[in-house]
């Protein structure tokens, strides 16, 4: 058996405060009945000052702290806990407590005592929030750059690589649903005449403008619209119902795009801006392609154009 003065002397040599705290006998108040130097050295208290007093003075103002409904539970239910606490010392400065809790049972099983091992760990959670911050931040770097690599830059819709993505995942999950599918291409009637005439950064106007009402028709969580290429864009949608609304929706979007009313003295279609569409329709078949499909709604846009422009021409796959 150690001595009593061995084990003072322990105390008094540990870098960890070391407070001792009466059980309180189930009520809300446990008076502190010891402190060793560390303890005094850690935050600025000596034992005249705060014998007696609950520990809860350490928090001042920060009782909403999560870990001190981890303490309440653990002091209620007699159990050891560890949690890290904001505390603040006698000139007021907080700090960042490790608190170690254990109950001291006598032989009867009944707690006597709470005794609390405590280490300042104010600069490993200023570490620790820093590198959360950094994190952070570097998962907000990687959502831009992920963003970028799907995006047209000139319209912000999405550009051809992801579409393609898009709808062979679409493709597998309708094939196998036996759902159907629409893809829609679009097709900006005599642009090479109006970029001639008017010059290219009025072209990219006109493209960012026709971008913007047809992503404004189709911004259901079921569409996606991207940039194709030069001045064609497409629409993908799975299709809750048959063909008929999306072909309405499609064929109100044209005309909201004449009438934006862009001005385009040289088209040989219109006296404005106007676009051709072809729409293809259809459950994906088993032995069948994405690229097919495709091809159907580009032939059917060609057919389009072919009746003058400014249309839209369905064809179910
Ligand atoms: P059609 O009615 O048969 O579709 O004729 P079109 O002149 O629209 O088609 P064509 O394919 O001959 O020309 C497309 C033009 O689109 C060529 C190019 O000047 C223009 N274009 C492509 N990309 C851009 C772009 O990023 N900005 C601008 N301003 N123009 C572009
Ligand atoms: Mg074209
Ligand atoms: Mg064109």
């Amino acid at each position: 058996m150690i001595s009593y003065k061995l084990l003072e002397a322990a105390l008094l040599a540990t870098n960890d405060g070391v407070i001792i705290t009466e059980s309180g006998g189930g009520g809300a108040e446990r008076p502190i009945i010891y402190v060793n130097p560390a303890f005094q050295t850690l935050t600025g208290y000596t034992l005249d000052e705060i014998l007696g007093r609950d520990c809860r003075f350490l928090n001042r103002n920060n009782h909403e702290q999560e870990s001190l409904n981890t303490i309440r539970q653990a002091l209620r239910a007699n159990q050891a806990c560890r949690v890290v606490l904001r505390n603040h010392k006698k000139n007021g400065e907080p700090f960042w407590n490790e608190l170690s809790l254990s109950p001291i049972f006598d032989e009867n099983h009944a707690v006597t005592h709470f005794i609390g091992i405590q280490k300042d760990v104010t600069e490993r959670v200023r570490y620790e929030q820093h590198i959360e911050r950094q994190n952070q931040l570097l998962i907000e770097k990687n959502k831009q750059l992920e963003e970028l690599v799907v995006r047209d830059p000139l319209t912000q819709l999405y550009n051809r690589r992801y579409f393609e993505e898009h709808l062979n995942r679409l493709w597998s999950v309708h094939e196998r649903l036996k759902a159907k599918i629409a893809v829609a291409f679009i097709d900006i009637d005599c642009f090479k005449l109006y970029n001639d005439h008017y010059g290219h950064l009025e072209g990219d106007t006109a493209l960012r403008l026709v971008a913007q009402k047809i992503s404004s028709f189709f911004s259901r969580g079921s569409d996606i619209v991207a940039r194709y290429g030069g001045e064609e864009f497409v629409i993908v949608s799975s299709l809750q119902n048959d063909a008929p609304p999306f072909i309405e929706r499609a064929e109100k979007m044209r005309q909201a795009i004449y009438d934006l009313a862009i001005k385009h003295e040289k088209s040989k279609v219109s006296e404005c801006v106007t676009v051709s569409l072809g729409v293809c329709t259809g459950v994906p078949p088993a032995r069948s392609t994405p690229s097919l499909f495709t091809r159907k709604a580009d032939a059917a846009m060609y057919q389009a154009k072919h009746l003058g422009g400014n249309n839209t021409v369905h064809t179910e796959f």
